[in-house]
């Protein structure tokens, strides 16, 4: 599973399928999207049309990014899948779901989020940390969101439960200009 950089990368967003409290995230969300634009990157994610995920989406297609959306058929409703995607993909199950985003992905990008936005950015840091793929993770800490995160992994570190090179398995970046500079180095 090593890196095929094409001539349009694409970048895995895995993100909130709500909004959250702080306005600082939708904006972040948006950023995001305009970036992937900019850069010349394909958005890859979970095509729902709700929360920071519909925002990231709306902004990467108004800036004119070609998107990949991949949503299982059971969310199909209750994330709003969103359908006028360059590539809209239906797969039946959450497994399956994560392995097409994973596999169209060049490298992935976690911006603030919930309990599905913690299983996406853990299972591709476990397949990271167990030598399944060298994609780049880029850890999007906007307004310092990921702190305790943070925190929690260095705590299982301290208390020898993990390497601490699971910390190099991933990079903390402070905000979306930051992101943007990963992207861009990644394609130099
Ligand atoms: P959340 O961060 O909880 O708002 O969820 C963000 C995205 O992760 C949504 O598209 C969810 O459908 C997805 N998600 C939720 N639970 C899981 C899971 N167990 N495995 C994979 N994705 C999930």
């Amino acid at each position: 599973m090593s890196p095929q950089v094409s001539a349009s990368p694409s970048l895995c967003v895995f993100c909130g399928a709500r909004m959250g409290r702080n306005p600082v995230h939708q904006a972040a969300a948006r950023a995001t999207g305009l970036a992937i634009a900019a850069e010349g990157w394909r958005l890859v994610y979970g095509a729902g049309d709700v929360g920071l995920m519909g925002e990231v989406a709306r902004a990467a297609q108004e800036a004119g990014a070609a998107t990949l959306g991949v949503i299982p058929t059971h969310l199909l409703a209750m994330e709003v899948g969103k359908r006028d995607l360059t590539t809209f993909i239906v797969t039946e199950t959450m497994h399956e779901r994560k392995k097409v985003m994973f596999m169209n992905a060049d490298a992935i990008a976690l911006l603030p989020g919930g309990a599905g936005s913690l299983d996406e950015f853990f299972e591709v840091l476990t397949w990271a940390q167990i030598g399944l793929h060298a994609k780049p993770i880029w850890l999007v800490d906007v307004g310092g969101y990921w702190q305790p995160l943070l925190a929690l992994l260095d705590h299982v570190i301290a208390e020898g439960f993990a390497d601490p090179s699971l910390r190099g398995q991933f990079h903390v970046l402070a905000d979306v200009p930051a992101l943007q500079a990963a992207m861009r180095s990644f394609r130099a």
